[in-house]
């Protein structure tokens, strides 16, 4: 049959989740597609946001603190249980009622600045996943001492990459990007039917300058970093991703962690699990695990990656060095 006519991919971004969203279709012209990509979107944020007037799932979870309980829909429900869960399996690290210390340090806004220290003390008496009781028979959830809040900033993205997966599938989609401010998502393999090349982020030149690529095909790559949210004080940087037994950012020796996995809200908890948790805490976690690759890269630039992760990766920047 004559060759079809290779057609312009189909893309749109918006700003949602505190993010820009770029959602790229490769076999598909129809956009609606996208748009009931984006619809769906707008839901998960309108139900899990803690950074809007009005009030959403979680905050109402947050406001009952210490109170009563209060009823989920099943998309909070599970993503609260996958927080709960990645707070576990990192001994909590992870921890998904971390919100009193991120608002404290309210890093990303203007307001963003060194919490007094006794404040920050009071307030990591309030972080505590084991205080986060959730019922799956009734789908809802409590937080059990007064002031705890939870917060899905580590993890809603990647939750959200995953249900624009689905729904483009039900729209018969078979080849497409989704990126999530660094949760990316890749559908199927790129319309020639090889693996995609997507770039891993150099942590010390952020926009658009990678270490290197991977080869991947429907497989969800995620980074955490300290160069996405963060601000600067006496020359010392203050990233947004947070120790929970300090409540300061976590200062291990890591600028980077990326994932690789099959869903994008494990690459999403991974990511942060293991930047936090450190290089050899973290490289344990993911080989205990199975299906999920990662790759380190630290302060003094050199790279560390699993097997799985080797396997696809081709360095592109000389200035870091890979390690065994
Ligand atoms: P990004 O927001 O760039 O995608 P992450 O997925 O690593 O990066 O999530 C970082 C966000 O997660 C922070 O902005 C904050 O809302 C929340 N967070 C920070 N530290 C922790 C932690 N130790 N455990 C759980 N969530 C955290
Ligand atoms: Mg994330
Ligand atoms: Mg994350």
């Amino acid at each position: 049959s004559p060759k079809e006519q290779a057609k312009a991919p189909l893309t749109k971004s918006n700003y949602l989740l505190g993010t820009l969203i770029e959602i790229t279709l490769y076999d598909h012209q129809d956009e609606k597609t996208i748009d009931a990509a984006f619809d769906r979107i707008r839901e998960i944020e309108t139900k899990m946001t803690i950074n809007s007037e009005n009030p959403s799932q979680i905050t109402k979870l947050n406001d009952a603190s210490g109170s009563h309980e209060v009823e989920l829909s099943e998309d909070t429900f599970y993503v609260l249980e996958k927080g709960k869960y990645y707070s576990e399996i990192s001994g909590g690290e992870f921890d998904i009622t971390i919100g009193p210390i991120v608002k404290l340090w309210n890093i990303g806004t203007e307001y963003a600045a060194i919490p007094d220290p006794q404040i920050l003390a009071d307030s990591l008496k309030l972080v505590d996943y084991n205080k986060l009781t959730l019922n799956k028979d009734k789908l809802t959830a409590k937080l059990e001492a007064e002031a705890m809040k939870v917060d899905l900033g580590a993890i809603a993205k990647g939750y959200a990459a995953d249900e624009v997966a689905s729904i483009l599938r039900d729209h018969g989609v078979k080849h497409a990007i989704i990126n999530l401010g660094g949760n990316i998502l890749t559908m199927g393999s790129n319309v020639s039917g090889n693996p995609w090349k997507i770039g891993i982020q150099d942590p010390y030149h952020p926009r658009n300058d990678y270490i290197g690529i991977v080869n991947v095909t429907d497989k969800t790559v995620v980074t955490s970093g300290i160069y996405e949210r963060y601000f600067e004080q006496d020359g010392k940087r203050y990233h947004h991703i947070l120790e929970p037994k300090t409540g300061y950012p976590a200062d291990n020796g890591l600028a980077g962690v990326s994932i690789i996995a099959d869903k994008s809200i494990d690459g999403d908890g991974l990511s942060t699990s293991v930047f936090v948790l450190g290089l050899e805490k973290g490289m344990k976690l993911i080989e205990s695990l199975d299906n999920v690759e990662a790759l380190f890269i630290t302060t003094d630039k050199k790279i560390y990656m699993t097997k799985g992760f080797k396997a696809v990766f081709t360095q592109t920047n000389n200035e870091y060095k890979v390690m065994e």
